[in-house]
């Protein structure tokens, strides 16, 4: 499985803001299980909380929640390789420079981290952490003007790559999306107060409305009147490339993203699905939970009934974030269990969202078989993943994405499945159901619409961090 790198949240103007940023937070879980924070503030100090582990570990004292008070909050939650994993980079990050407080949360990843974090470092700053964001902070306080959306814009126009941002002052929240608008950031309302989160279902778990999404490139800030102003500081016609991703596997089926429902979209994935890949079959399954509304889509095209073939374990905590290759086995068969009176005697058609190492879709192929299938026809609601992602998903080197060394044939072998057919690019792009936006399909065919600088790559060569998959990507030669 590919993993996402965070979700963010923040709200203003709200007497219960660490509460509903704990839930708010809850429901991105999804997004990011290596650790979680909280910033609060109540117009002159900040309070703040993180930690590794899930939201309710980090948060498992009402205690805790008590004592951040205030009425604007922004919170973050992490997912990282192991390499990664310590406490200084749990965000939010904060810092005082000399306009006062500011703590910021963010979502995707910089191309040229590196090289601004260098000239940085030679003229003396110093790190306090290895993320990105920290980077950001550090532009910030060196910024020329003294107004701070200002200051934050100014920022901004040196960073390259994918983020979808939130800051936070003593007297101001500000929301801020990448021209290209890679990753999600949506803005809700609760009552009078303002809310802005990676997925819409982060709005519904505290019962605020879905106003719209910040728009790629724009910089959203609201004050304590909860006066919301917008400034778009980028050229109107800088292209777009948002991440198709978001709509096979990270978001979550009820959000909406990118101003389109999850859900619609990946059903409609399947159904293209089926017209391409249409299968001779007794019954459609899925590989929960991530593929179930594909194969719905795939059952109703192709008229063949959906049955659930494969159960999947939800109690299994954060195994799976770790790298070590005897756990990932082990992971694979912990986390599904098939139903053999479902499956047995039947020509099953298994639909999942991705391949990427191939090593869970063997498995899977293999317990179908054990447990009494005849058939196993593979089909995959995405095309098939050639490169490594550089945009705030953590994708395993190049080498390791059995698409990027085998043919499907080669690849359908072995799984040892009879049939294996992939979603085509032309035709998940052509879907009706998706916004009619130019997406990053960069993970599939390598055309990656900002490359990380050369500086910034070889770094990240270097940095254990799971970024040494660059190399693999041909962008440094
Ligand atoms: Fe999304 Fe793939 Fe582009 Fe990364 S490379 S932003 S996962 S579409």
């Amino acid at each position: 499985m590919l993993r996402e790198e965070c979700g963010v949240f923040g709200i203003a103007g709200s007497p219960k803001a660490a509460v509903l940023t704990f839930r708010g937070l809850y429901s991105l879980q999804h997004r990011g299980q290596e650790g979680a924070g909280m910033v609060t503030t109540d117009g002159t100090c900040f309070k703040q909380h993180k930690g590794l582990g899930l939201v309710n570990e980090v948060f498992k004292d009402s205690e805790i929640l008590d004592n951040l008070k205030g009425d604007f909050a922004i919170g973050h939650n992490r997912y990282s390789t192991a390499g990664d994993t310590n406490y200084d980079n749990v965000q939010p990050i904060s810092i005082n420079f000399k306009m006062g407080k500011i703590a910021a949360v963010h979502n995707g990843t910089l191309v040229n981290a590196y090289t601004l974090k260098k000239q940085m470092e030679e003229n003396g700053s110093i790190f306090q952490t290895t993320a990105d964001t920290e980077v950001i902070l550090h532009l910030i306080a060196r910024a020329k003007t003294d107004y701070l959306t200002n200051m934050i814009i100014e920022a901004l126009k040196y960073l390259r790559g994918a983020y979808s941002l939130i800051f936070l002052t003593p007297e101001v929240m500000i929301a801020a999306r990448d021209p290209w608008g890679f990753r999600p950031l949506n803005i809700g309302k609760l009552g009078d107060s303002i809310i802005f989160a990676s997925e819409t279902c982060a709005f519904d778990i505290i019962g605020a409305d879905y106003i719209r999404e910040v728009e790629a490139g724009e910089v959203v800030t609201v004050d304590r009147n909860l006066n919301m102003t917008s400034l778009y500081p980028f050229a109107k016609d800088h292209p777009k490339s948002l991440c198709i991703f978001e709509f096979i596997y990270f978001s979550r089926p009820d959000s909406i993203i990118f101003g389109a429902n999850v859900d619609r979209v990946r059903r409609s994935f399947g159904r293209q699905l089926a017209r391409e890949h249409p299968a001779d079959a007794d019954i459609v399954i899925a590989v929960p939970d991530s593929s179930n509304t594909a194969a719905l889509g795939y059952s109703r095209e192709s008229k063949i009934p959906f049955e659930f073939g494969l159960i999947r374990n939800h109690y299994i905590g954060r195994t799976f974030i770790m790298p070590v290759q005897e756990i990932r086995d082990a992971d694979a068969l912990i986390k599904y269990n098939p139903v053999r009176k479902v499956l047995e005697g039947k020509r099953v058609v298994a639909v999942d969202d991705s391949i990427v190492r191939g090593t869970t879709s063997q498995k899977l192929v293999r317990m179908l078989r054990n447990a009494g299938a005849k058939e196993v026809h593979f089909r995959i609601a995405s095309p098939p993943i050639k490169h490594s992602c550089f945009y705030g998903i953590d994708t395993p080197t190049r080498e390791e994405l059995i698409a990027s060394r085998y043919s499907v044939e080669q690849i359908r072998q072995f799984l040892d499945a009879d049939s294996l057919g992939y979603l085509k690019k032309e035709g998940m792009l052509s879907v009706n159901e998706l916004p009619k936006v130019d997406f990053c399909t960069a993970c599939f065919d390598g055309d990656y619409p900002d490359p990380p600088s050369d500086n910034s790559a070889k770094e990240m060569l270097k940095r254990d961090c799971g970024a040494k998959r660059i190399k693999e990507t041909g962008v440094i030669t």
